[in-house]
C-alpha cells in the first residue's frame, strides 16, 4: 500500500486572495511560499546599514565613548519593511516591531509591507517636447492607466494608477495598471502611449533615465522659459548681434523688447513676433506644442516672425534665434528687402548657444510612489489607529518607505509620497487583487509607542533580527537616515 501522504496545501493569509499553496510552491504573487509546511516570505528582510567609513579622531585623549571616529554610528542598522511581509487584514500586529537604542533613546520601528489598492505614481519627465495635452489619457498595453497632468517648469507630469484604474475599471485595466506601476516602481522601463487617434505619442519611461519620446532619446531639460533665457544670457549677446529670439512653447523671448534688453540699452529692431504678447519681449502661443524648437511644432524658426518694421529695421541687421535648450540655433542677416537670410553664425554666438545647452540639466524621468496608509494598515501598528495619524502629524512618528524619506501630505490620513530611487532595489511587489505592495515603516520613541496603544508585547530587540536570511544594503551616502535625531523634534536632553 502506498503510504506516502501528499502534503497538505497551506493557506496564505497575507492578502485577500488567500492562496492555497502546496509544498515547494509559491502563491499567486510569488512573495510567499510553502516550505516544508511553513508559510515563508520569499524575499529576504532588508536591513540598511549606515556607512562604516571611519574618520581620524580629533580628540586624541578623549574617551572612545565620546568619540569613536564614526560620525554616523556605523553599526546602527535600520530594519526596512522590504521583505517583511504583511498582516492583512490587520487584526494582528505588523510583522516586525523592532526596538533599538539611538543616542540613549529607546526607539521602535514598526515595519510592514502595505497592500495599496489606492496607490499611484507621479511621473516627472524633464522635457520641452510635447508628449500630450493636459488630461490626455495614458495607455499601457492598450488599457488606460492614468493621464497627463499640469506641465511644470521644464517637465511634463503624469499621474498613473490610483483606485479608479486599479479597481474601478475592468479586470484587465486593473491588472495592466498594477503591472505598469510595479515595473516603474522597481526601476524597469515601461512604454506608454499618450493620447488617441492621430495624436499619439510613444514614451518609454524609466526612473533615473532619459525618456525616449517617439523613438528619440531626450537629452536636455531646458534652462528656463524663453524670457528667463533672455535674462540669463543677455549680457553675452551685447555687441555681437542686434537681436535675439529665444523660441519656446510657453514664453518666447525677444531681447530688444525685453526688460533685460531695455536695461542694457539694446535698440529696437522692428522685429515682429506672431503670437500673443504678454508683457514687453514675452510672447505666448507662438506655435502649437510639438517636438520641434523649444517644445513647439516648428522646425523653421522664421515661421514665428512677421515682417520687420522698416522704421527700425535696416539692411544687414543680425538676428540669433535659439531654443531653450540651446540644441537648435540659427543666425540670420536682413537683406535689402528686410527679409532674414541664413548666414554663417559667428563663433561667439555659437559659444553662447553652447553655453545655454551647457546650463541645461540632463533630462531624466522621476518616479514617485504615492499611497495612503489606510486604517487597516495603521491597525497593525496600534489598537487605536487614529492616534498613529496624530502622532505622524505631530512629528513624533517618522514615516519612511524602505528607509527612504517619505513626504507626508497635509490634511487627513497618512498619505505619503516617496522617490523610488531612494529605496532599495526591488522594494515593490504586488498581489493580484490587484494592488501594489510597498514597504512602510513607522519609527518613534518606545514611550510614545506605548502612549498611542502600540503592540508593546510584540517588540523585539534589533539584535534578534540577525538571521541568515537578511539582505543588507548600504545606506546611500547622500541619503536619508530614518534614525537621525534630526527627524525628531524632541529636545536633545530628553532621553525618555
Ligand atoms: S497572492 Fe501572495 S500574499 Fe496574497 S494570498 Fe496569495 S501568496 Fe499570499
Amino acid at each position: 500500500m502506498n503510504d506516502i501522504v501528499k502534503p497538505e496545501k497551506i493557506r496564505c493569509d497575507a492578502c485577500p486572495v488567500n492562496c492555497f499553496i502546496a509544498d515547494g510552491k509559491s502563491g499567486a504573487c510569488d512573495r510567499y511560499a510553502n516550505h516544508d509546511g511553513n508559510l515563508i516570505r520569499i524575499d529576504p528582510l532588508t536591513i540598511i546599514e549606515s556607512t562604516d567609513q571611519k574618520l581620524v579622531p580629533f580628540l586624541q585623549d578623549g574617551s572612545p565613548e565620546e568619540w569613536d571616529g564614526d560620525i554616523v554610528k556605523g553599526n546602527r542598522p535600520f530594519v526596512t519593511a522590504v521583505g517583511a511581509g504583511t498582516t492583512y487584514p490587520d487584526y494582528k500586529p505588523a510583522p516586525f516591531i523592532v526596538s533599538q537604542d539611538v543616542d540613549g533613546v529607546d526607539m521602535v520601528t514598526v515595519v510592514t509591507e502595505g497592500i495599496f489598492s489606492y496607490c499611484g505614481v507621479k511621473i516627472k519627465i524633464d522635457t520641452d517636447r510635447h508628449i500630450g495635452h493636459e488630461r490626455d489619457v495614458v495607455f499601457a498595453g492598450g488599457e488606460a492607466i492614468g493621464h497627463v497632468m499640469t506641465s511644470e517648469y521644464g517637465s511634463k507630469m503624469l499621474s498613473l494608477g490610483g483606485v479608479e484604474h486599479l479597481t474601478g475599471g475592468t479586470k484587465k485595466e486593473g491588472r495592466l495598471t498594477c503591472d505598469a506601476l510595479l515595473r516603474l516602481c522597481n526601476r524597469e522601463a515601461v512604454e506608454v502611449c499618450i493620447g488617441e487617434g492621430e495624436n499619439v505619442t510613444h514614451v518609454i519611461i524609466q526612473a533615473g533615465k532619459a525618456p525616449i519620446i517617439n523613438g528619440g532619446e531626450e537629452k536636455l531639460m531646458r534652462v528656463g522659459c524663453g524670457s528667463a533665457t533672455i535674462g540669463m544670457f543677455a549680457k553675452q549677446w551685447l555687441g555681437h548681434v542686434d537681436d535675439v529670439v529665444v523660441v519656446d512653447d510657453h514664453i518666447t523671448g525677444v531681447l530688444s523688447e525685453h526688460q533685460a534688453g531695455k536695461e542694457l540699452h539694446v535698440q529696437a529692431t522692428g522685429l515682429k513676433i506672431i503670437g500673443r504678447r504678454s508683457t514687453p519681449g514675452r510672447y505666448f502661443q507662438v506655435a502649437k506644442p510639438g517636438t520641434g524648437w523649444g517644445g513647439t511644432d516648428i522646425d523653421d524658426p522664421l515661421k514665428i516672425l512677421g515682417p520687420f518694421n522698416p522704421k527700425f529695421a535696416k539692411e544687414g541687421m543680425s538676428l540669433l534665434m535659439v531654443s531653450t535648450t540651446g540644441e537648435q540655433s540659427a543666425y540670420f542677416e536682413l537683406d535689402a528687402d528686410l527679409v532674414p537670410q541664413p548666414a554663417e553664425m559667428p563663433d561667439v554666438l555659437r559659444v553662447s548657444a553652447n553655453l545655454i545647452a551647457e546650463n541645461c540639466e540632463p533630462s531624466v524621468c522621476s518616479v514617485l510612489f504615492m499611497g495612503g496608509a489606510g486604517g487597516s494598515l495603521r491597525a497593525g501598528v496600534t489598537e487605536n489607529p487614529v492616534r498613529l495619524t496624530r502622532s505622524v502629524k505631530e512629528s513624533l512618528t517618522h514615516v519612511s518607505c524602505g528607509g527612504a524619506d517619505a513626504y507626508v501630505w497635509p490634511g487627513g490620513g497618512i498619505t505619503v509620497m516617496v522617490d523610488i530611487l531612494d529605496m532599495p532595489t526591488g522594494s515593490f511587489g504586488y498581489v493580484p487583487t490587484p494592488a501594489l505592495v510597498a514597504p512602510i515603516e513607522f519609527t518613534l520613541r518606545v514611550s510614545d509607542y506605548s502612549a498611542l496603544g502600540g503592540h508593546m508585547s510584540e517588540i523585539r530587540p534589533v539584535k534578534d533580527m540577525e538571521t541568515d536570511s537578511l539582505r543588507r544594503v548600504q545606506q546611500n551616502g547622500q541619503g536619508h537616515d530614518p534614525m537621525s535625531r534630526a527627524n525628531y523634534r524632541w529636545p536633545k536632553s530628553d532621553k525618555h
